[in-house]
């Protein structure tokens, strides 16, 4: 199969980058590597440095945290164009992408409550037979609910049952005449880079709209990105596979791809991840100890 790449023209014009944290918690020192990554990487080629509110998730997103976001930046001597771009202001224009991928016949109801989803994983591997599961370790959703009438789904639709939007990955992939790639200019968790072949099947039947949403974490990214006019997107490795699924979105939707330049991550002393939810490692609670913005960014591996 041929291959579906990315070319670009590096001399067109000035990078256009984004730091794009979610307001649930308060940035920790990770994410003042990852906004200081961008930021350099746009001072140093004359380019803009976006930052972007992920906030689809309203049960979670709190106006304080976003307010921590913007003033933790501040202080670490970040500057960006006002009004920054909140997710939750752009349902509709994710609702339009939705529409897309509907006439293209790629998205299906999907009715199975999360204890349902369990209990039919359960069922099958009681049977010794392997359930699949995504780059991240959760179980794909089981593709019941796909072979559903389309006259049953809207009954079930018109009846109120709560329902997430899915893509169907096995048609979306059917549909591709060529194998997508993209542009790794960083590196990934086992240190890919180059070009690298995009494998979104591994994702299986991903959320394109929650139950909760009209959005999720993949459409409302790969919309904005391409609104946005990002060249580069500059993240964590942990978002590394997720590019696959951007891609086959991008490809689906019509819309660019940017470079990607994903990068390794701040780790505590056993080698995990930092976590919102371990507040000690936030930049708030290091500046209440009494540290300085040069403290920060030598946690966070930065070199100025
Ligand atoms: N909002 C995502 C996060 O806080 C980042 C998304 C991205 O950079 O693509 O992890």
């Amino acid at each position: 199969m041929p291959i579906h790449n990315t070319t670009s023209n590096p001399l067109v014009k000035a990078p256009a980058v984004r730091f794009a944290p979610s307001p649930n918690g308060l940035l920790h020192v990770g994410h003042a590597r990852s906004a200081m990554l961008n930021w350099q990487f746009a001072k140093a080629r004359h380019g803009t440095f976006l930052l972007r509110i992920e906030d689809i998730d309203i049960t979670r997103a709190r106006p304080e945290f976003e307010t921590a976001i913007f003033d933790d930046l501040a202080w670490l001597g970040l500057d960006w164009p006002k009004p920054v771009r909140r997710q939750s202001d752009h349902f509709a224009a994710y609702q339009a992408n939705l529409g897309e991928l509907r006439k293209l016949g790629l998205l299906y109801p999907a009715f199975l409550s999360r204890a349902e989803t369990s209990a039919r994983i359960s069922e099958t591997e009681r049977t010794g037979r392997v359930w699949p599961r995504d780059p991240d370790g959760a179980p794909h959703y089981p593709g019941d609910d796909r072979r559903l009438s389309p006259s049953e789904r809207d009954r079930r639709i018109a009846a109120g049952e709560p329902h997430a939007w899915r893509l169907d990955m096995q048609a979306a992939l059917d549909g591709l005449d060529a194998r997508l790639s993209w542009a790794e200019h960083g590196s990934g968790p086992s240190g890919e880079t180059g070009e690298i072949i995009a494998d979104p099947g591994e994702w299986g039947d991903v959320i394109l709209a929650r139950r909760d949403v009209p959005a999720s974490y993949h459409l409302s990214v790969t919309v904005d990105d391409a609104v946005q006019n990002i060249s580069d997107v500059i993240r964590g490795e942990d978002l590394f596979a997720a590019t696959s699924v951007h891609r086959l979105l991008q490809h689906l939707l019509g819309l660019p791809a940017p470079r990607y330049r994903h990068h390794d991550l701040v780790r505590d002393q056993l080698g995990r991840k930092l976590s919102k939810s371990d507040g000690s490692t936030s930049i708030a609670s290091l500046r209440q100890q009494g540290a300085s913005p040069e403290d920060i960014l030598a946690l966070a591996r930065i070199r100025t």
